[in-house]
């Protein structure tokens, strides 16, 4: 059934006093804070956005949206490229003050609500000299990012997030309250590990977590030539897997500590993360800094890798910053120099005030967990490329969405893959990439047992079975 917007504003006044949290309508001063996501050129009004405070909370949100048949958004950090965590006029729960960390530095393992980042359980787990990998931005949700499977600073020592999930708790569609385990509901549990926002709304996930008092981390610029990037990526994949590297090849933003020579230039800025001691880190990153010398440069652009904590990775975040931006995912098999070539040739030629390739070598632990032991199936992917380019207008969008689509075209290879997280609005045949075949059909299965009406569809959405 679905009530006319007057009946479903009337039972929207309602509920502001059924709950423990906030409910958020047009009008209200924080409207329009509580309404915004990340990413600028997502502009919708919800009726109403909940800040829910615990489960009976997310049940009422949950059980308006099946009587109203209005549209339901599930926002944990709000970094959805796609705005999947908010709705044009329908109800939004936003577990934003849901943020209990609970963590047990003797059995090494945390329980995290959802509406926490990964910055914050970072910095938390810290404390302990203990650690769990998300991503490489701290302001992201681990609601979105462990849901569809977390690639980042440690997955080559110690895998994606989802390797290192232990349990989560949920309310499902018909307001049940459930926990997943490897014991408890398996089949969700696989689910959820890849899978995304498609089965309930995740209230709290229990991790776990690995002794990481120390890395040897932070950013390094390099000149970007085919060559230096060829020999980045050949080093990234024999390095020891304690170093796990993002390579952005992008003109440089005009940071400080660069040389203004630079800004402006395309070059490799490196994010490198290696998760063990001191002198094994130097020792690993040496070869890297001697690109500088390939590049024909005597030293790096800028050298910031140095001895950090993990959650040093994560500079603040401004919360005012809502890039436009356009962005493909692709996984590779190789970068040689031609695929080097082509990359550089097409960042030179484009004038987007950003434009780059990032690419992230993987392997390591993430490789050795087999292919169907979540529902992330590309394990065996050596190499994840993001291609991004920021817009200025909607006038300007189609050129550079055009831009990065033949920039794919010109370096994909046999791998038809996507990482769902990094997957926009891009039609249901991006779905199946990024859950090709029997994970698909699995996911569906699970689908169909826990939404068998899809009441949560805003998301890489599976079809129930
Ligand atoms: C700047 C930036 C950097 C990134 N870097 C990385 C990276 O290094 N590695 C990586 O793996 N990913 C990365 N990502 C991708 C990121 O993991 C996804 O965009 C993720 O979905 C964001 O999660 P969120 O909670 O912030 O987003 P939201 O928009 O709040 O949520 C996204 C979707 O996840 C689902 N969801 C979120 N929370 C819950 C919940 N508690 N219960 C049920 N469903 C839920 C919903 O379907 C929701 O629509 C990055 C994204 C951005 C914007």
């Amino acid at each position: 059934m679905t009530l006319s917007t007057s009946a479903l504003r009337d039972r929207i006044a309602t509920l502001g006093s059924e709950i423990a949290g906030r409910v958020i309508v047009p009008g209200d001063s924080d409207y329009d804070a509580a309404r915004t996501v990340l990413f600028g050129g997502i502009d919708r009004r919800p009726a109403a956005v909940v800040k829910v405070a615990g489960v009976d909370d997310i049940r009422a949100v949950i059980a308006l949206a099946r009587e109203t048949g209005a549209e339901l958004a599930v926002r944990s950090g709000g970094h959805s490229a796609k705005g999947d965590s908010t709705t044009d006029g329908g109800l939004v729960i936003d577990l934003r003050e849901m943020r209990a960390l609970d963590i047990d530095p003797v059995e090494k393992t945390a329980w995290a609500e959802t509406g926490l980042t990964a910055s914050d359980v970072a910095q938390a787990a810290a404390e302990h000299g203990l650690a769990i990998g998300f991503g490489d931005t701290g302001s992201v949700g681990i609601g979105g990012i462990t849901l569809g499977g977390g690639i980042g600073y440690l997955v080559r020592k110690h895998g994606m997030t989802i390797d290192n999930l232990l349990a989560a708790e949920l309310v499902t569609a018909d307001g049940q309250f459930v926990r997943a385990d490897p014991a408890t509901n398996p089949e969700l549990f696989w689910a959820l590990r890849g899978g995304g926002g498609n089965f309930g709304v995740v209230t709290r996930f229990q991790y776990r977590l690995v002794d990481l008092p120390e890395i040897v981390g932070g950013m390094l610029f390099l000149p970007a030539t085919a060559e230096t990037i060829e020999r980045f990526v050949a080093l990234a994949d024999e390095a020891p897997q304690e170093l796990s590297t993002i390579a952005n090849v992008m003109n440089c933003p005009p940071m400080p500590f660069v040389d203004e020579a630079w800004h402006g230039k395309v070059v490799i800025f490196g994010l490198m993360c290696f998760a063990g001691d001191a002198a094994a880190g130097e020792a690993a990153l040496r070869p890297f800094r001697e690109l500088a010398k390939l590049g024909g440069l005597d030293a790096p652009i800028a050298d910031l890798v140095k001895p950090m904590t993990y959650p040093e990775m994560f500079p603040p975040d401004d919360p005012d910053y809502h890039p436009t931006a356009v962005s493909l995912n692709l996984l590779l098999d190789r970068i040689d120099r031609d695929t080097a070539t082509t990359m550089l040739d097409r960042l030179e030629a484009s004038d987007a005030s950003l434009r780059a390739v990032q690419i992230r070598v993987m392997g390591g632990a993430m490789a050795r967990v087999p292919v169907d032991a979540t529902a992330f199936a590309h394990r065996q992917s050596p190499i994840m490329v993001n291609l991004a380019a920021f817009y200025e207008g909607e006038d300007d969008k189609p050129r550079r969405q055009a831009w990065i689509e033949e920039l794919a075209g010109a370096i994909r290879q046999s791998d038809t893959g996507a990482y769902v997280n990094f997957v926009g609005d891009e039609g249901e045949e991006r779905i199946h990439d990024a859950y090709p075949g029997e994970t698909y059909r699995r996911l569906a299965r699970v689908k169909r047992d826990f939404d068998p009406d899809n009441l949560f569809h805003l998301n890489q959405n599976i079809q129930p079975a």
